[in-house]
């Protein structure tokens, strides 16, 4: 770590803290709810919490354009309900009834229902800023330590805590944390400067989300249709009428920019018309906004005192919309861990950090695996050979129960968290 902490403004305070959280996005907000949650519970080291972020959380949701949003799977709902959380979101949050899965060019397609799965939903579609609102509303009812525009300069980690570098209102603060979690999205200079060295690979790809409106009824449904360019996903949105879903469009980059400088009239005549059955017609769009495409990982996201979450651990492609719900489990499985810490070791101590990594590190593997074959799969698509396999496997999914079952039960983040 070569940050330094030797030039001390004037305006000096100091503070110790169990655990610092840097970054109120989705996964920091989450994280502190999860830790906020455990200490109800039971008293634990883990009640003093702080958590940091440059910007404000109002600034955060109204930053967030509405089209963008979070399909929440299945076991999501089911921590968030063990959270005392759901109630909360629950009339925000649309429900997904059913998923259809289709290829460019071929005539497979399967649909995973969750009636099947006799779930009441496979998963739900949020908005990112009534998430995050949500989530901070919460917080902030529970009393929850949150220097709203303070930014992380350094971290200086000696003995069993970390001295964290925070300017807030211009002003520097020093403050002293057992255990720091780095939830700042994926800022990879940072992290170098840490020690922490990401494996990178750039799809090529930008994602382009938009709002839409259709025709008839989504009834609840969502669709993932790949094509040799990019996955395209339509997830089903709040509204009346239910005609208005989240568009996920991802493409080269140079098409992106294309699609987003093109007029509405011409965007909307370039959506497949794959959905033209069930939607109907396309008529508005709103909100183009692009995202690039990558994917980030960290082999070893722990050192002594600090630990990666979210973004800022792994940043993965959005084709099976796993991200928010991996690091919600990861959330849950570090309160796991450190609420049964041995007093033995401080609370940023390799014993625990290590344990946890042990506990989600299955998890992880597998959500990266599965979502970058899936990318890989698409892409493959361009070849006949290829394409076929594909339908194969659609076909097969389509009229093997179990093999649907199991899919369905994969997406919802059944799979992973406990393990
Ligand atoms: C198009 C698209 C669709 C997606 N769809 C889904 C989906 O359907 N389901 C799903 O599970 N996931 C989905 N994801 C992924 C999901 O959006 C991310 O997992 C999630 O937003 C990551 O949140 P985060 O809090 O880790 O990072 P961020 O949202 O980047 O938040 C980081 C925060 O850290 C703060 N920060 C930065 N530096 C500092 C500092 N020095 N000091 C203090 N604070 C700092 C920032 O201000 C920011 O608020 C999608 C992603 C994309 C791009």
């Amino acid at each position: 770590m070569d940050e330094s902490i030797d030039s001390v403004d004037v305006n000096l305070e100091s503070k110790h803290e169990h655990i610092a959280i840097i970054g109120g996005g989705l996964v920091g907000l989450s994280v502190a709810l999860s830790l906020l949650h455990c200490n109800q519970k039971t008293p634990t080291r883990l009640k003093q919490i702080v958590l940091i972020d440059p910007v404000h959380p109002t600034q955060i949701a109204a930053n967030s354009i509405k089209s963008k949003t979070v399909a929440i799977s299945y076991g999501s709902r089911i921590i968030y309900e063990s959270l005392n959380f759901w109630h909360t979101i629950h009339h925000l949050a649309e429900p997904i009834k059913s998923v259809q899965v289709s290829i460019q060019n071929s005539c497979a397609t399967t649909t995973l229902l969750a009636s099947q799965s006799h779930v009441p939903a496979l998963g739900y579609v949020i908005p990112d800023s009534d998430l995050i609102m949500a989530l901070w509303r919460h917080l902030e009812a529970d009393e929850c330590f949150i220097m709203k525009q303070a930014e992380l300069e350094s971290i200086v980690f000696s003995g069993s805590q970390s001295t964290l570098k925070i300017l807030e209102n211009n002003k520097t603060l020093h403050l002293t944390a057992d255990l720091v979690i780095l939830a700042n999205g994926n800022n990879t200079a940072f992290h170098k400067k840490l020690g922490f060295i990401p494996t990178c690979k750039s799809y090529k790809q930008t994602a382009l989300v938009a709002s839409l409106k259709h025709q008839y009824p989504h009834m609840g449904c969502a669709f993932e249709h790949f094509t040799p360019d990019g996955p395209i996903a339509l997830l089903p949105c709040q509204s009346n009428t239910q005609t208005s879903s989240s568009l996920v469009w991802v493409m080269s980059t140079d098409q992106a920019g294309k699609k987003k400088q093109a007029s509405d009239v011409q965007f909307l005549e370039q959506i497949p018309k794959q959905f033209t059955n069930q939607l109907g017609h396309f008529t508005q769009v709103e909100a183009r906004q692009t995202f690039p495409v990558i994917l980030s990982t960290h082999s070893e996201p722990v050192r002594p005192g600090l630990l990666l979450m979210g973004n800022a651990d792994n940043t993965l492609h959005p084709v099976a919309g796993q991200s928010y719900n991996l690091a919600l489990r990861h959330a849950m499985t570090l309160v796991s861990v450190l609420s049964q810490a041995s007093s033995q070791y401080a609370l940023g101590h390799l014993y625990h950090l290590n344990a946890y990594r042990n506990q989600q590190r299955m998890d992880t593997m597998r959500t990266i695996f599965f979502t970058d074959q899936l990318v890989k799969q698409a892409a493959s698509t361009k070849k006949r050979s290829s394409r076929l396999l594909f339908s194969l496997g659609l076909f097969a999914a389509h009229h093997v129960p179990c093999l649907n079952h199991m899919i369905s039960h994969y997406g919802m983040g059944l799979v992973g968290y406990g393990e």
